[in-house]
């Protein structure tokens, strides 16, 4: 069995659109700058008209490189897609939409086997232009499509193949829109209607094209909407549900609803929930911009304790995370954050974060807060500790980088030089996303996977990783 290598995963946002009256590709726009914080690496929109699916894909933001290549694009259905990717495949070959034999894919989440998936195909005669596991699912998607001719088969027969999370939007040459999301629902995907209907990772997109949501696709079914019908079909029993904790931790925007839980009352919670279970007696609350604000928000409902804007940040620089190499994260830090000493200066301070995941943002956070004359710095994550990786399609670092795979928290806490440090707990987690626990994929924080080549993929990182030799999660495992 091999391991993804690190260098395809990806994470990102999806939005697709009908109408039957004007042309979709200004909502598809719109959709895309607001799913922008999901992925900023590059942007595409494909749309059909006449018979025929035409894209533009282009590097960088949707606003500055998109925009300008979008005037000769029209239609009345269309799809559209932004990324981010690590180390390896900065390329455009692996941007999306991608479009083959009269489908136009768009793809949000990772497939665990990725590459036992890959080498199948290979073997069996498939010739794969990119390093995309957008690519694997459209060939695959569009075989078994030729096959039976019947979306719902080939859906059946091609989740058969391939494991992980997989939130798809595919525009097809018959003038359909097609949503699905994998059996288990690990990543999200939203319907809303509003003269349209439209599909998207996230409710805020729905929100700026005036669309109301309407409800989640469920796992397992396929959505075939047309500009005068939708059709939801099940192309699978949904077993169980493992909705991603970290989308309402982290990853969405806070004006999102999820699996009709808000994710800003999540985030409020968690922030009541840490100063329901942690004594300490801070002068302020500095909460991390921006996902942390609402965490502040709560911690300072339930204390008094007052907060305060304590770290200014570049709006200019975006997620740190959201860069290809590490040095590049540890400089984007720096220009990103500014402690301001009126706020901190003789104050003992609680900083709170909404993950720590290597460590090194909250060190640096630490340092210069210190530096710019606290009393004392006390630290705090929404989120409990990160001990495993993720295959799922959000990038949260190689297990050997996985700060708390390697520390308990008191060596954390020496670690990252805070006076204390706090995190969620499992039970306070759960209780502010408000989903029974067995509807969520915890997968991160426990070791233990909803899919059975993940546990395997993670049980042989393990193993390996006691023997101390290699970068684990980008090495090739046989096991
Ligand atoms: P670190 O502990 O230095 O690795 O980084 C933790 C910080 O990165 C937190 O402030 C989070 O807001 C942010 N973060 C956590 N996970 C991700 C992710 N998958 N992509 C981008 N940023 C992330
Ligand atoms: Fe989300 Fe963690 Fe599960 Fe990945 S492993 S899908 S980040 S909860």
């Amino acid at each position: 069995m091999e391991t993804c290598k690190r260098g395809k995963k990806d994470s990102c946002g999806v939005f697709g659109i009908c109408n039957s009256k004007h042309d979709v590709v200004g909502n598809i726009y719109y959709g895309l700058m607001s799913l922008q914080h999901r992925g900023q690496e590059s942007s595409g929109i494909s749309t059909l008209k006449n018979g025929k699916i035409s894209s533009r894909k282009v590097w960088g933001l949707v606003s500055q490189n998109l925009k300008p290549k979008l005037w000769r694009l029209s239609g009345h259905i269309g799809i559209g897609h932004v990324r981010y990717s690590t180390t390896g495949t900065s390329t455009l070959a692996n941007a999306q939409p991608m479009t083959y034999n009269g489908f136009s894919l768009a793809h949000n989440g990772n497939l665990s086997n990725y590459m036992h998936v890959r080498r199948k195909m290979e073997n069996q005669g498939f010739k794969l232009k990119a390093n995309s596991d957008a690519e694997v699912m459209l060939r695959l998607f569009s075989s078994y499509w030729e096959k039976y001719g019947d979306y719902v088969e080939a859906f059946r027969e091609m989740s058969g193949q391939i494991e992980g999370g997989y939130s798809l939007v595919i525009l097809t040459k018959n003038r359909e829109l097609i949503a699905a999301r994998d059996p288990l629902g690990l990543r999200p995907l939203c319907q809303g209607e509003g003269g349209s209907t439209a599909f998207a990772s996230e409710s805020v997109a729905l929100d700026s094209n005036n669309m109301k949501l309407v409800g989640d696709v469920k796992p397992g079914t396929i959505v075939v909407a047309t500009e005068n019908s939708c059709d939801e079909r099940r192309y699978l029993p949904c077993r169980r549900k493992a909705h991603c904790m970290f989308e309402y931790v982290y990853f969405s925007r806070v004006d999102s609803v999820l699996e009709g839980r808000s994710v800003y009352d999540v985030r409020f919670n968690l922030g009541v929930n840490l100063a329901k279970t942690y004594d300490i007696k801070p002068d302020v609350v500095v909460p991390v911009p921006d996902t942390s604000r609402t965490a502040a928000e709560g911690y300072s409902s339930q204390t008094g304790v007052s907060v305060a804007e304590g770290l200014i940040k570049n709006r200019y620089v975006h997620r740190t995370f959201i860069m290809p190499q590490q040095r590049d994260r540890e400089s984007a830090m720096k220009l990103k954050l500014n402690p301001l000493k009126s706020v901190v200066t003789g104050r003992e301070v609680l900083v709170i974060d909404d993950s720590i995941v290597r460590g090194t943002t909250s060190k640096a956070i630490i340092h210069m807060i210190r530096r710019a004359g606290a009393k004392k710095v006390h630290m705090m994550s929404t989120c409990p500790p990160i001990i495993s990786p993720c295959f799922y399609g959000i990038d949260i670092a190689t297990y050997n980088e996985l700060i708390a795979a390697r520390m308990d928290v008191e060596n954390i806490k020496r670690k990252i030089e805070a006076d204390s440090l706090s995190y969620q707990t499992h039970e306070g987690l759960v209780e502010a996303i408000g989903l029974p626990k067995e509807d969520l994929c915890l997968a991160c924080l426990r070791g233990e996977y909803p899919t059975p080549y993940a546990q395997r993929i993670l049980d042989a990182v393990k193993e390996k990783a006691q023997t101390g030799s290699v970068r684990l999660w980008e090495a090739e495992i046989s096991a």
